[in-house]
């Protein structure tokens, strides 16, 4: 397997000067709807989104569906079914999902032994009174919501644990990613949302910023959304997605926001690397990304589907 975030991570340049480079020019005219995604993978994603967004559907269930595409991908080694697992050996889940008209989220954390998480993250969002549930007690939660109990480990994925166990020179973790999606619909409504696998070999329990309101995703209606990914053990400190859409709301464009959010993460002197996504109410676009040399990324609306290289 390709460790190319650690590769990535190598390629480390001086805080600032990095930080959204070239991200200012907004390419393409904004318009509705308009979804936004995370890593290459996105682009599949965020095909699903489209067919519910094109034809006038919600953003809440473009951003659930176009994140299910990712999380039931057995090859996609960071999120839901196929991710890599804790140090035990087990695959934990994390997501969250945030909408905007009722300014409402649901969140899971530490998810066992169920693929949706971004499902039951909405579940916990429209049928409790709560926000965010973790544990063997989301697991159970789900499946009174009628979510099927399934092993989330792979044979890749085992084995990909196994090689890592047996090398005594192992290190704690070498593999992540998360699914961010932000999307506006033709009415204008704003959703983000996250789900990701986490560190691969985490510590047993470690949550990350993925589930967490405001670092993972956030969205306000009246501003667009962020999503985030990256070092979620650092970028947890931080409420980057948050502080994307408050600057937004400042007038900065979504890149300019991104980037200023991630300069407070640089500023602290962390090692750690990362990215946002943020997209406008109007449907504008924008990334930045942290200590990495490239992130790719996911943009559609009616005139384009590509993946950006966000360089
Ligand atoms: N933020 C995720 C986590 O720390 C991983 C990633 O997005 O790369 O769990």
């Amino acid at each position: 397997m390709i460790n190319r975030r650690k590769f990535l991570e190598g390629m480390v340049v001086v805080a600032g000067s990095f930080v959204g480079r070239r991200a200012w020019a907004q390419e393409g005219k904004p318009t509705l709807p308009a979804v936004i995604s995370t890593w290459e993978y996105g682009q599949k994603a965020n095909a699903v989104a489209w067919e519910i967004l094109s034809k006038g559907g919600s953003s809440l269930d473009a951003v659930e569906k176009g994140i299910n595409r990712a999380e039931l991908d057995p090859e996609n080694d960071s999120v839901g079914y196929g991710g890599l697992p804790n140090e035990d050996g087990e695959v934990t889940l994390d997501a969250v999902i945030m909408h905007g008209p009722p300014h409402a989220a649901g969140a899971v954390g530490c998810l066992k032994r169920i693929k949706p998480a971004i499902s039951v993250a909405r579940k916990v969002m429209e049928k409790t009174k709560h926000t965010f549930l973790v544990g063997e007690d989301a697991t159970r939660f789900a499946v009174k919501m009628g979510f099927k109990e399934e092993d989330l480990l792979t044979e890749k994925a085992k084995k990909t644990w196994e090689s890592w166990k047996a090398d005594p020179k192992r290190n704690s973790y070498w593999s992540h990613d998360t699914i961010g999606m932000v999307a506006v619909d033709a009415k204008g409504d704003v959703t983000a949302g996250c789900s990701t696998s986490g560190l691969s070999f985490k510590v047993a329990g470690r949550v990350g910023d993925s589930p967490i309101i405001g670092s993972g995703a956030y969205c306000d209606n009246d501003i667009g959304g962020a999503a985030a990914t990256g070092n979620g053990d650092v970028m947890m400190r931080f409420c980057p997605a948050l502080v994307a859409v408050e600057l937004m709301r400042q007038g900065k464009s979504p890149s300019e926001a991104c980037a200023a959010s991630l300069a407070r993460i640089s500023g602290k002197g962390y090692e750690a690397g990362g990215a946002l996504v943020a997209i406008s109410k109007k449907g504008d676009f924008g990334y930045a990304r942290l200590r990495y040399a490239d992130f790719p990324h996911a943009v559609r609306n009616a005139q384009m589907d590509e993946i950006r290289k966000g360089r």
